[in-house]
């Protein structure tokens, strides 16, 4: 960075810290990204003028809100939830829903800014926004799932719309629970609109959208490796996570000839050297989705599985790295095993999960590396079909919008390589994706003036 454009920066970032104290996930998100972003508009006066990073870096709005709820056992429970809007400049608000007890404005703050620059790599005419709860739905009955979903909506309901803002599930929110709050939305407006995505195929919901963000995230693994004449038969991956994001990326990576070593959740990783095939994806889905269980069980089902408690996968020997988890899940000195152990290729399933210090690590070394924003907008895309499905009341076959989602995972990896491309064939992906997602949403600003 030149040293202009690096002072620039230096005042951006204070400003950002000064204004958003404590917010550590939120200002690592604005880091990541508006270092690349300075570099490229260095010679354009127009965004500077126009102070449009400064702009997407303040939300539009946050609202947050109370959610009351009666647990089983008659108590009142007291929560706290939100919607982060952060940019509809090219379309309206989009961007899931989050419950978890590590939920707090910071968080989503990060992922609804995140999510602006991934909507806009899509192609899709979608803003950028988030939300969720506190909420741990951990070990809560389904009837205290409903309530709380039900309780949520009746605040969130008012401040979104099939052209306002439209939410979708995320970590904690699944089929069951849109199901809930798509449900008591309806009660409310009287209306039956998409103003949710991820729903079920019987209610207006788009069949490939659940395996959407997983083979999204393989199919862009493929881009990458054949950008390098190399593919995905005979690798081994190494995955973190075990719920919708994990469980479809290994599914997709066994499909096309990859052998899945682990899989973990906040309890530890289970490692698996026979391969964790589709019967043993079948097992873990049932796992999660059914019977609520942990992942450590795994290792009691399956001879020659072990379980890692209080681990995570990174130290596994592997081919390609799949963390899909969540945020800040991969350090510096676990970034520095997998280069180590002869890791090509990292891809990411969940939003952040790589610290700064671990991307470095990543770029160094010089192996290929996608971003979240990038890898895993393919969840977003099929939401964005899901949309337009919706609004034309039509709904289009598993083939097609397969079909789709490979193209749209594609399309992504050439803009990311055009705005990326770093000489010798070579494509820094994180700069790509930032330009290219910032580009689109920039040019829209402009022209919308100062509003
Ligand atoms: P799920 O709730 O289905 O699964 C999350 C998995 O991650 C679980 O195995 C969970 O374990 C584990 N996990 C969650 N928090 C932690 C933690 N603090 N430490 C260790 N493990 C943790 O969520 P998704 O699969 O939908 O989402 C995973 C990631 O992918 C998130 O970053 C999300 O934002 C991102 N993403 C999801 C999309 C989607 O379409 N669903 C789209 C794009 C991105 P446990 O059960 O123990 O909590």
């Amino acid at each position: 960075m030149p040293s202009s454009q690096h002072s620039n920066f230096t005042e951006f970032m204070e400003g950002v810290e000064k204004r958003n104290p404590g917010q550590t996930e939120f200002i690592q998100a604005v880091r990541e990204v508006s270092q690349d972003i300075f570099d490229y508009i260095e010679d354009k006066p127009e965004y500077h003028e126009a102070q449009i990073m400064r702009r997407i870096a303040e939300p539009d709005r946050v609202v947050s809100f109370r959610v009351c709820w009666e647990d089983d056992d008659h108590n009142i429970r007291v929560e706290r939830g939100w919607r982060v809007q952060n940019n509809n400049a090219i379309g309206p608000y989009k961007g899931g829903i989050r419950f978890h007890s590590s939920v707090t404005e910071s968080v989503l703050k990060f992922l609804a800014f995140e999510q602006t620059f991934k909507n806009s790599l899509t192609g899709l005419p979608l803003g950028g926004g988030k939300g969720g709860s506190n909420f741990n739905p951990r070990g809560k009955s389904d009837s205290e799932i409903m309530r709380f979903c039900q309780s949520f909506m009746t605040e969130l309901y008012r401040h979104i719309g099939p052209d306002i803002d439209v939410p979708a599930g995320d970590i904690g929110v699944g089929g069951r629970e849109i199901g809930y709050m798509f449900g008591q939305y309806k009660r409310i407006t009287g209306r039956w609109e998409g103003v949710l995505t991820g729903k079920a195929v019987e209610y207006g919901g788009s069949e490939m959208r659940p395996e959407a963000t997983g083979y999204g995230a393989i199919y862009f693994l493929r881009c990458m490796l054949a950008h390098q004449d190399n593919d995905i038969e005979g690798k081994t991956a190494v995955i973190s996570g075990a719920g919708n994001v994990a469980t479809h990326a290994a599914e997709m990576m066994t499909q096309l000839g990859g052998k899945v070593l682990t899989l973990s959740d906040s309890d530890g990783f289970v490692h698996d050297p026979d391969g964790i095939d589709q019967e043993k994806i079948d097992w873990v889905k049932r796992l999660k989705n059914e019977r609520g269980g942990r992942i450590s069980e795994y290792a009691d089902e399956f001879s020659n599985a072990t379980f890692h408690e209080g681990e995570r996968p990174w130290n596994v020997e592997c081919d390609v790295a799949l963390p899909c988890a969540t945020e800040n899940e991969l350090n510096e000195d676990e970034a520095k095993a997998l280069v180590d152990n002869g890791c090509i290729a990292v891809v990411e399933g969940a939003n952040m999960p790589t610290t700064l210090d671990g991307i470095k690590v990543f770029k160094d070394a010089d192996i290929l590396y996608a971003p979240g924003k990038a890898a895993n907008a393919g969840g977003v895309a099929v939401s964005g079909l899901e949309m337009s499905q919706n609004a034309e009341r039509i709904s289009w076959n598993k083939e097609k919008l397969g079909d789709m989602l490979t193209e749209l995972m594609q399309d992504i990896h050439s803009k990311c390589a055009e705005h990326g491309d770093v000489g010798d064939g070579k494509v820094d992906y994180v700069k790509g994706a930032n330009i290219a997602g910032f580009k689109k949403v920039a040019d829209a600003m402009l022209a919308f003036g100062v509003v």
